[in-house]
């Protein structure tokens, strides 16, 4: 089954402990759908500049990710900027220019239609409501947000959490969006706003799932090396929701391993930065890491 991705595709300039780059490639919807690519074909909708080259837009079409709902506009491309410190698990956000995103209202392409399933990567509230109500999805939808939308369009948030099966955020978000510290009572608050399934993102410390029916937790893949977590979150999304249109049939045991497999792609994307590490990635490398991991969580 087809992926719609909407999302951010920006330029970052990130400072981690290991490194810096500038005006690299990243943005939500830019790590969410080469991660879910993986497992299926991927229909992304966002907005770029006139300063985006035409090899970044090559790259997404070389890994079946269809950019006829990428727009070009006049003006820049969105640019972020932060810095982490040790404790990698937070982002400090330096600047944000939304520049060609400043009132974005997307033309959905004739191949986007309402049975693909949809993930509204981390962008304003308000446009991942508009593209919800023009797309009018029956297949699965995710959602991902950030601190800045909880705290800026919270009332928007909510409205649309009503429309989600599946929110992801993670614990420093579940807990500003909540008012809770026990993440058992964030999840219990998050599901009373609407949201069927939640996965609440723990960085190095793994995620943890609730439904109704399950409540699951998995470990973040034990690495050697790491050198910026940027994107480390999307990456899930897509791993996850990628891995969940692959499928099709949601079940228990599907729900677990797509779980597995978000985690397996973010620790592809905090080896490096930007996509980098997801790009030298590919499935054998992917399954490897899967075998690894069941032995590493087996007892
Ligand atoms: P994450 O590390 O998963 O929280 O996501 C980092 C990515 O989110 C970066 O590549 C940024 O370009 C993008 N980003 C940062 N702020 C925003 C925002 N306000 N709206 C959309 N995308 C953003």
């Amino acid at each position: 089954m087809r992926l719609t991705v909407i999302g951010s595709v920006a330029f970052d300039s990130v400072e981690t402990p290991f490194g810096k780059k500038e005006d690299v490639l990243g943005g939500s919807a830019t790590y969410a759908s080469v991660s879910a690519s993986f497992f299926t074909p991927v229909n992304l909708i966002s907005v770029v500049g006139t300063d985006f080259p035409m090899r970044h837009r090559t790259m997404f079409n070389k890994r079946n990710i269809d950019t006829s709902g990428l727009e070009n506009k006049k003006g820049k491309t969105f640019r972020w900027k932060a810095r982490y410190h040790y404790d990698l698990s937070y982002a400090e956000t330096l600047s944000t220019h939304l520049n060609v995103f400043e009132g974005f209202r997307p033309e959905i392409p004739k191949n986007v239609t309402s049975k693909d399933n949809l993930l509204l990567a981390n962008i304003d509230p308000e446009l991942q409501d508009w593209i919800f109500e023009k797309i009018n999805p029956r297949g699965l939808v995710a959602c991902d947000t950030m601190n800045l939308w909880i705290e800026h369009k919270r009332k928007e948030l909510l409205k649309l959490l009503k429309k989600v099966d599946l929110f992801l955020l993670n614990d420093a978000e579940a807990r500003q969006l909540s008012g809770e510290t026990n993440l058992l009572d964030a999840a219990k608050y998050i599901a009373g706003q609407g949201a069927k399934m939640i996965v609440i993102k723990k960085g190095e410390h793994g995620a943890l799932f609730f439904s109704k029916e399950l409540r699951f937790m998995v470990p973040a893949y034990l690495l050697k090396k790491l050198a910026d977590p940027t994107g480390a979150g999307d990456t899930f999304a897509g791993g996850m929701t990628g891995y969940l249109s692959k499928t099709r049939k949601i079940t228990d045991s599907v729900l677990r391993k797509a779980l597995v497999y978000g985690s397996i792609l973010a620790s592809f994307t905090v080896e490096k930065f930007s996509i980098e590490g997801l790009l030298k990635a590919d499935l054998k490398d992917i399954e490897n890491r899967y075998r690894h991991f069941e032995k590493l969580t087996k007892f």
